[in-house]
């Protein structure tokens, strides 16, 4: 068993001399776990692979590879990973060497060894930095050459990619930045995806323009662990390369995530308000109220901070809409601490937020610190802040009611009954309505299409509207 990193960064294989007809036509099958940036690289993944002649299937049974894309943030996601790629020795048997099993992402990053060793139906492993030579590894493993598991960091000076997209939608994720350097005492990434590396302003502005022009991309996703750290090596920085992208025809909406409060600048705060396509919602992880839990978790700001720069976006930017993550029983959290956010909640009045237990993720400085709080009071005090947070957000989602909004539908589903069509407003609201408008049926398939949505009632989770107007698939 080889489990030598191999230093592989880019793909080493020669595509000049290598055609499809090399390749029989096979099938993968892949299962994305966790955040945006996984996805992303499931895409890019998918597109490589497309190479190798692969064509992805949503059917086990058909896979000539199967491949997970795994997370070792949250426990839920770890441990589905795991059921699942336990059950596959079943195919494996079946199919015997018809099947290449690879496991990719943040848990193959730090126990892709023990995963070869564990697993016997398992090929290969490795970790994020690696994923765009996946035809390498599949190849060696076509070769007859598996069980290796690959962790290495590509150390090459230039982050570069160009972005690969294969769903034919208008909305594209652009990665900007990888790595982080913040070392919260509770999160891996800085261990699964390495230091912070930024792509080049000049390149993701070509990128984003010839995914605009030929690719028909019109909503853009910035995407990184802590995008607003973006371009320090390079002296450029995250709020120039939202000016850049602003001028391009033809692209409607920009949004970037995920943001980290330290890095949140005042020339950042001005673009929100002068820059027309970025969205008018920001997603700023505040994680707990108190001061002292967010020195425990090394999160480099306070509470007044974080609330002053709430008050400055929504000076720049009147009509932003601002959603956040909580930590709800981080270690030793004291009532008080946990008052604290509820304070917190009360004063920031977010639009939403995604609310978790405190789950030590061994390796990290947070896993070493002895903790006193039993897994009822982490439980109760995520109830109280979801209940809390709730009732906030059903007098925000009331004070919707009204007004119209310019919406890209993303699709339909069967609500009690009815199917209903779902768009998505510059502020990141979901909204939901029949197809009819004014009093008539629309015989027409909506998806992708822009419209304006008059919503007509809200509760704290959902809004419904009824449509006003159709533009099409282009709003120029
Ligand atoms: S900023 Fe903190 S929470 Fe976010 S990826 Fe970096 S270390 Fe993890």
């Amino acid at each position: 068993m080889d489990t030598t990193p191999t230093g592989l960064g880019k793909s080493e294989l020669d595509y000049s001399t290598i055609s499809l007809e090399n390749f029989p036509e096979r099938k993968v099958w892949l299962k994305t776990f966790g955040c945006q940036m996984n996805y992303h690289d499931s895409d890019r993944m998918v597109a490589h692979l497309k190479r190798l002649n692969f064509s992805q299937t949503s059917d086990l049974e058909e896979a000539d590879l199967v491949l997970f894309n795994t997370c070792a943030v949250r426990d839920l996601a770890n441990n589905k990973f795991y059921s699942q790629l336990g059950e596959l020795k079943h195919l494996k048997k079946k199919k015997g060497s018809d099947l290449i099993i690879g496991v990719g992402g943040c848990v193959a990053q730090t126990e892709g060894k023990d995963l070869i060793k564990k697993y016997k139906h398992l090929n290969f492993a490795f970790g994020p930095d690696t994923m765009d030579s996946i035809n390498d590894m599949v190849y060696r493993t076509y070769a007859g050459d598996d069980k290796f598991a690959i962790n290495s960091w590509d150390r090459s000076s230039d982050f570069s990619i160009e972005t690969k997209i294969n769903h034919g939608t208008p909305q594209a994720f652009v990665n900007i930045i990888k790595g982080c350097d913040k070392y919260c005492t509770y999160c891996i990434v800085p261990y699964t995806r390495g230091r912070e590396r930024s792509r080049k302003k000049d390149e993701i502005v070509q990128d984003v323009k010839r995914l605009v022009e030929y690719q028909g991309i019109q909503e853009v996703m910035l995407l990184g662990q802590n995008v607003n750290s973006f371009g320090k090596e390079n002296g450029e920085n995250l709020s120039e390369l939202i000016m850049d992208l602003d001028q391009i025809n033809g692209l409607e909406i920009l949004r970037y995530t995920t943001s980290h409060p330290y890095d949140v600048s005042d020339q950042l705060i001005e673009v929100h308000g002068s820059a027309k396509k970025l969205s008018k919602h920001l997603h700023l992880p505040v994680q707990s109220g108190s001061d002292t839990v967010l020195q425990r978790m090394n999160r480099e700001y306070t509470k007044e901070h974080y609330l002053g720069l709430l008050e400055k976006l929504r000076k720049s930017q009147p009509e932003i809409v601002i959603s956040s993550d909580i930590i709800c029983g981080f270690v030793n959290e004291t009532d008080e601490e946990h008052k604290e956010t509820i304070d917190l909640l009360d004063r920031a009045q977010f639009d939403f937020i995604y609310s978790y237990v405190y789950s030590e993720r061994s390796k990290t400085r947070a896993s070493k610190m002895d903790d006193f709080l039993t897994k009822e009071v982490r439980k109760a005090r995520l109830h109280e802040v979801q209940a809390h947070q709730l009732k906030i957000q059903e007098k925000i989602r009331k004070s919707m009611e009204g007004n119209t909004y310019r919406v890209l539908v993303e699709g339909s589903n069967e609500m009690k009954g009815e199917k209903k069509w779902k768009g998505r407003t510059n502020c990141n609201r979901i909204i939901h309505f029949k197809g009819e408008m004014k009093g008539h049926e629309i015989d027409r398939n909506l998806k992708w299409h822009w419209v304006d949505v008059k919503c007509i009632s809200t509760t704290a989770l959902s809004c419904q509207g009824e449509l006003q107007e159709i533009y099409g698939r282009r709003l120029q």
